[in-house]
């Protein structure tokens, strides 16, 4: 008998498997006195336990060399060395002798581990709490004998669908394609990072179910339907046939979107769209490209950084960078400097904060390592001679922070010159108007950029001071608060009269009821996930561009988000009738 759990749809797609249930977090440990005749076989059930989790590290290590590479399978010789320290053995054998499970003294030490480390003045040692984390896991999972849940040691073919509380995007990046065929979390929204890499690797995703750990054991058949968000527990077979059959169907009205590439985004009334595709990983960039996408609206480099130990030197970076611009044939590919900071952490993250998304994040990280900024602008520059590239820097608040990184463009042509390595010298600089401070004071910025791309995912968390990652706020989270939709409009009216480029990078682009608002409020330029862009030019070429300015002034003039959505839905609907394609798996759009 099928039960369902009801979520929110982060990536789309149907997938009947079977849960895996990953609990990657640390087990419950209660306090066990050991008699003192048995505590040398306690030592020894230590150790047994410190040498399996030694035998899974080295097998572990060997898959993701095979699959990954060897600079992602270095952070388990980190791993493999803390297992191996004497100091932290000797602390567990000490207190077993005091009469302690070996359980509790492992989990003792490693708390104290991770204190001393959390707290170091050493940013390298800070960055390694999270394999600690990781070790205290295994052994203690190894002790309490606990099923193994590693996410890496499925059989090949096991199109499971993983079921996790929340998934950072570093454990994301290390999931195996061949074995995990869809992903559902407790926690999350449609913004959360999780998401976006989600509709990236194309894997269908259900975020924000709330109870999908507590309910499932794991093992269970279900069936993921990430267009609508829904976890299906236990399905019957003519439940499974009935999925198949809605399977085959959307596959057939994706092959009806592709036969959108080759037509232009233009309005009923001829107003031409510049429609390009967001690109989270050079992988990407091919199918992005024959999507129909005019470009690259959005590159988020800092996928090449999370899940990684260490940051991707110049030639790697110049090698991604060239990748996307060879891919779109001179079409403009706006590249964005590293926006790490926030839920997009490397592997072992950066010092935690308790504000991770008001913190040490995107443009400030970089102009205070200007190190680390000047790598990935040489490889930016070096890779300019590919295509045509753009530059855009995240999460601006202030105009110092344009010239700040203006300077560092500078110095790094000037470096390659020094070295003799060709490269553009005009490249346009833009900045994402993200936050409220550079949409309230948009004109600030005109001067010194080339172009703005309203990030949407984030001017609406900071706008409404709702985490975009949080499932529990999901409902208030909501792009068309006549707050959000001002500075919008403001934006653009500060790019028009400044006759600079404005563009919408966030997943407001993506969802045809705002992409329509976006129309009319006088956006011309449109950047979305790859998959996307087929659905939204059919928007473009299903509405005027008068028509979609009074159902935005409308939406202007309403009071809440509902009322907006209301006007727009209503006269959206004039338009196009209550056309399905509008609302299929599209939160939101109704
Ligand atoms: C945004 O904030 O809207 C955006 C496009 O950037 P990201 O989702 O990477 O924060
Ligand atoms: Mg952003």
């Amino acid at each position: 008998m099928e039960r369902q759990i009801r979520g929110i749809p982060a990536s789309p797609g149907i997938v009947v498997g079977h849960a895996h249930l990953l609990r990657w977090e640390v087990p419950d440990v209660r306090h066990r006195i050991v008699p003192d005749e048995a505590i040398p076989a306690e030592i020894d059930r230590l150790h047994r336990a410190l040498e399996r989790a030694r035998e899974r590290l080295r097998q572990v290590r060997a898959r993701v060399e095979a699959s990954a590479g060897p600079e992602e399978a270095a952070i388990f010789d980190v791993q493999l060395s803390i297992l191996d320290d004497a100091e932290l053995t000797r602390g567990v054998e000490e207190l077993i002798r005091q009469n302690m499970g070996a359980e509790k003294a492992f989990d003792v030490i490693m708390l104290e581990w991770r204190n001393r480390f959390a707290r170091h003045a050493a940013a390298m040692l800070r960055e390694r709490v999270g394999d600690v984390t990781d070790v205290h896991i295994r052994v203690l999972s190894l002790l309490l004998d606990l099923p193994d849940r590693d996410p890496v040691t499925l059989p090949p073919g096991s199109n499971a669908i993983l079921v996790t509380h929340d998934l950072t995007p570093s454990l994301t990046v290390q999931l195996d394609r061949s074995t995990i065929a869809a992903i559902a979390t407790d926690a999350g929204t449609r913004t959360a990072h999780v998401a976006i890499l989600a509709r990236s690797l194309g894997l269908p995703a259900v975020v924000g179910l709330r109870t999908a750990t507590a309910e499932l054991q794991g093992g269970e058949r279900v069936v993921l339907d990430g267009g609508t968000g829904m976890l299906a527990i236990n399905p019957t077979d003519e439940e499974i046939a009935a999925y198949h059959e809605r399977q085959r169907e959307e596959a057939v009205a994706e092959a009806a979107l592709a036969d959108l590439a080759a037509l232009e985004a233009i309005t009923l009334d001829g107003v031409r769209i510049t429609l390009r595709a967001n690109v989270d990983i050079p992988e990407d960039a091919e199918a992005a490209a024959r999507s129909g996408a005019e470009g690259v609206g959005l590159m988020r480099t800092e996928f090449l950084v999370v899940g990684r130990p260490n940051m991707p030197d110049e030639d790697e970076q110049y090698r991604a960078y060239r990748r996307v611009l060879e891919a779109f044939e001179g079409h403009p590919v706006i590249i964005r400097t590293f926006d790490i900071g926030g839920d997009k952490l490397p592997m072992g993250g950066f010092p935690s904060e308790p504000n991770p998304f008001l913190g040490w994040r995107a443009i400030r990280m970089c102009l205070d390592q200007p190190e680390m900024f000047r790598t990935q602008l040489r490889a930016l520059l070096r890779a300019s001679m590919h295509g045509n590239l753009r530059i855009m820097l995240p999460l601006i608040v202030t105009l110092d922070e344009v010239p700040a990184a203006r300077r560092l463009l500078d110095e790094s042509a000037r470096e390659l010159t020094d070295r003799g390595i060709p490269h553009r010298v005009d490249i346009p600089l833009g900045v994402m108007i993200e936050t409220p401070a550079a949409a309230v004071a948009g004109d600030t910025l005109t001067r010194d950029v080339d172009f703005f791309s309203i990030g949407t995912n984030d001017l609406v968390q900071y706008t409404l001071a709702v985490d975009r990652g949080n499932a529990n706020l999901a409902p208030r989270y909501t792009p068309l608060h006549p707050a959000v939709l001002r500075l919008i409009q403001r934006t653009v009216e500060v790019a028009t009269l400044a006759d600079i480029d404005v563009a919408v990078c966030g997943e407001m682009a993506s969802q045809p009821l705002m992409a329509f608002a976006l129309l009319g409020l006088g956006v011309r330029q449109l950047s979305v996930a790859p998959r996307s862009v087929p659905l939204v030019k059919r928007i473009v070429r299903s509405v005027t561009a008068s028509h979609a300015k009074l159902a935005a002034s409308a939406a202007l003039r309403a009071l809440t988000a509902d009322d907006a959505r209301e006007e727009l839905a209503r006269r959206l609907a004039d338009v196009v009738g209550d056309a399905p394609f509008l609302y299929d798996g599209l939160p939101g759009a109704r």
